[in-house]
């Protein structure tokens, strides 16, 4: 395991232990449920939303240590941002965890992350996408993007 490894793997089970914003939202704008059938992981998503942009962001939920780590940096990184750029973080993150994006190779996508390309190392361990893209995939059907999920539930069911 390389040195950056180690630090990825440590942010991750920073987050696990102590995950950001796991609390129940009174008056949330949005609610959603993510859910990953192939690792058991299930969360509960709240939005609190501003005219166009994410106010506030918590989750509670159920699963392994990359499935709450990944939430709870996502409910860190969306706050305060507006829809199309949680629309252009989600892309990056899925790119990032599904192995399309190599932020070594791309300073912008680097800064944007930040500390989320701890989530990267799933890309190396196929199962693991989903544990890691779910957190994510709430965040896009809570903001109406996500077209195969309007009610409110959604089923991951993409492949990695
Ligand atoms: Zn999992």
């Amino acid at each position: 395991m390389s040195n950056l490894d180690a630090l990825y793997q440590e942010i991750i089970l920073e987050h696990n232990r102590r995950p950001r914003n796991y609390r129940v939202m009174e008056g949330a704008d949005r609610v959603v449920k993510g859910h990953n059938p192939l690792c058991g992981d299930a969360l509960t998503l709240w939005l609190k939303l501003e005219g166009d942009r994410v106010i506030d962001a918590s989750f509670q939920g159920s699963g392994c240590a990359i499935s709450r780590a990944s939430a709870s940096m996502m409910t860190e990184a969306v706050k305060g941002k507006t829809r199309p750029e949680a629309e252009a973080l989600f892309t990056r993150v899925h790119d990032l965890v599904t192995g399309k994006l190599d932020v070594d190779a791309d300073p912008a996508a680097k800064k944007t992350l930040g500390s989320l390309r701890a989530l990267g190392g799933v890309a190396r361990f196929p199962i693991r996408v989903k544990c890691a893209s779910m957190a994510w995939h709430a965040l896009r059907s809570a903001l109406g993007s996500d077209e195969s999920s309007t009610n409110g539930a959604s089923e991951i069911s993409e492949e990695p």
